[in-house]
C-alpha cells in the first residue's frame, strides 16, 4: 500500500483510492447511531449479530457506543470477490442455538445490492426472533434492489467500491482507519 497526494490517496496494486469519509466524520455519527439505538433497545437485551469479516470495526465502535445490556455474536459469510459482486450469497455460520423471541440488530459494514442481507433476514427469520433490525455502517441506494425495513444507516454513498475501515479489496486494508473510494 503506497500512500500519494498527501495521504488523500492511496495505491494498491495497480488501483488508487482517494479518502472519501475521515475518522472523526465515522466517529461521529456512529455516536449519533449508538445513542439512538440505546433509545430503541432501552430494555429490550438486543443481540447483536456482528458479519464477519467487514463489519468488526464498525460492531466495536457502535456497541461501545451503546448503553445497553446486551449480547453479540459474531457470524460469517461472504459475497464479494474483488471489486465486482458475484451475486452469490452464502450461508450464515456462527448463529446462537436460539434466536427465540430475541430482538436482533444485524451489524453489517455495507449494503449494497442487498442481496446479502435480505438472504440473512430469511434465514434468520426461521428461528423466530422478536424482532430483526439492520444496523449498517454504509448504504448504496442506488444499488438497493430491496425495500429495508427498520435499518440504521450511518452514511448513503454513491455507487463506488469503497475500502478501509473494516471492508478490504481482496482481504487488504481492512485497518484502514478512514474509508477511501476507488478513483481507478
Ligand atoms: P450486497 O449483497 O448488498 O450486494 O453486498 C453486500 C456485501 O458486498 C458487503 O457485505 C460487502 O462484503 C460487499 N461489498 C459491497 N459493496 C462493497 C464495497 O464498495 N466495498 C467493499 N469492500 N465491499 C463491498
Amino acid at each position: 500500500m503506497k500512500e500519494l497526494r498527501n495521504r488523500q490517496q492511496i495505491q494498491i496494486g495497480d488501483r488508487i483510492f482517494e479518502k472519501y469519509l475521515n475518522r472523526d466524520t465515522i466517529r461521529a455519527r456512529i455516536q449519533e447511531l449508538g445513542r439512538e439505538i440505546s433509545i430503541d433497545y432501552r430494555d429490550k437485551d438486543p443481540l447483536f449479530v456482528i458479519v464477519l469479516n467487514g463489519a468488526f470495526m464498525f460492531a466495536a465502535d457502535l456497541l461501545r457506543a451503546t448503553s445497553l445490556e446486551c449480547e453479540l455474536q459474531f457470524v460469517k459469510l461472504s459475497s464479494y470477490s474483488g471489486t465486482s459482486s458475484t451475486g452469490q450469497v452464502k450461508q450464515i455460520i456462527g448463529l446462537p442455538e436460539t434466536l427465540k423471541a430475541r430482538h436482533v440488530i444485524i451489524v453489517e459494514d455495507i449494503v449494497d445490492t442487498g442481496k446479502t442481507i435480505m438472504s440473512m433476514i430469511t434465514d434468520l427469520a426461521a428461528h423466530d426472533p422478536a424482532s430483526v433490525s439492520i444496523a449498517t455502517l454504509l448504504l448504496k441506494p442506488d444499488c438497493l434492489l430491496f425495500e429495508l425495513e427498520s435499518t440504521y444507516v450511518g452514511f448513503e454513498i454513491p455507487d463506488a467500491f469503497v475500502i478501509g475501515y473494516g471492508l478490504d479489496l481482496d482481504g487488504r486494508a481492512r485497518n484502514l482507519c478512514d474509508i477511501y473510494q476507488v478513483v481507478s
